[in-house]
């Protein structure tokens, strides 16, 4: 089963996804900039309904508190655009970890997270469905971020929710895998988010060794690294039988990223990007794969 805004869903309901979205976000007191604020529910909708005609059924939107999160806004636009929805508890990064949480331990990260999940957010009677995104700083971890990603990781443990990260350019995304892996985090309850940003091959191959998911996850956005180059990557990393373990999303945060603003929209990965992987020969099946069949299993909540 899956933990939508509208309650538990079937894995084959789950449909075609995007895997690492925000719909409802506001990251301005922190970049200063007004483009970073999504406030419009309207124009949400309307770019939902654009997903929607474009085949997309379901969305995991990864705004977590200190970064905007509305999860009442979420349940209203999955009423009315009947696109599932994920929504996540969590922390991102620092500097965005919310004031009251910055001195946090593993422990308290972790009775918070794990509070979320068995009891809704904050008296909404919503529930999330995922821990994330949480996130490490490029090149390096800071000590508040260790506490976060290892509070999320026992959360998950005690849940069965997946732990979907944060990477920063794609970096230390092996010791993401690693300090989950040492609380014992089953690798299909792992996604290291972010993988097509590490022009280090060498290092995302290893975390798709460690067994667990990975994100292409900002498709579209040229300014980090043009889609040739994630194209290029993807393909030896199918040839090498790794597709089972890959998630497709865009990750769009901005204003200025949606259609009403002249931006590519949530639809880019399955109107732009899917059918180049099928000019490159990529099959169906590898496809479905991507789109469907991973992130229904990724985000599948687990009992064992
Ligand atoms: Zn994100």
């Amino acid at each position: 089963m899956l933990q939508t805004v509208r309650g538990k869903i079937k894995q084959n309901e789950f449909g075609i996804c995007a895997a690492h979205e925000h719909l409802s976000i506001d990251l301005s007191r922190i970049k200063k900039d007004p483009d970073t604020i999504l406030d419009d529910e309207a124009g949400m909708e309307s770019e939902l309904h654009h997903f929607y005609q474009a085949g997309g059924r379901s969305m995991v939107e990864l705004t977590n508190e200190g970064m905007g999160r509305d999860v009442q806004r979420l349940k209203r636009l999955s009423e009315v655009t009947n696109v599932h929805i994920i929504a996540c508890t969590g922390f991102y990064k620092d500097p965005f970890i919310p004031d009251f949480a910055q001195k946090w331990d593993r422990d308290a990260f972790a009775l918070y997270f794990t509070k979320e999940i068995e009891e809704g957010i904050q008296n909404t009677g919503i529930y999330p469905g995922v821990i994330g995104e949480v996130g490490t700083s490029v090149n390096e971890i800071k000590p508040v971020e260790k506490e976060l990603i290892i509070g999320a990781g026992k959360a998950a443990l005690a849940t069965g929710l997946t732990v979907t990260t944060h990477t920063s350019l794609g970096t230390m995304g092996v010791e993401q895998v690693n300090m989950l892996f040492d609380l014992g985090v089953p690798k299909d309850q792992i996604i290291i988010g972010h993988q097509d940003l590490n022009t280090n091959k060498d290092e995302v191959l290893d975390v798709l060794r460690a067994g667990v998911y990975i994100g292409f996850d900002t498709i579209g956005k040229t300014n980090y690294r043009p889609d040739e180059d994630r194209i290029a990557f993807l393909l030896d990393f199918i040839e090498r039988g790794y597709h089972k373990q890959i998630l497709l999303s865009a990750d769009l945060t901005r204003k200025s990223h949606w259609k009403k603003h002249g931006g590519p929209g949530y639809d880019l990965v399955l109107q732009g990007f899917i059918p180049k992987l099928q000019e490159h020969g990529v099959t169906n099946d590898v496809i479905q794969d991507m789109l469907i069949n991973n992130p229904a299993h990724a985000f599948s909540i687990k009992e064992r």
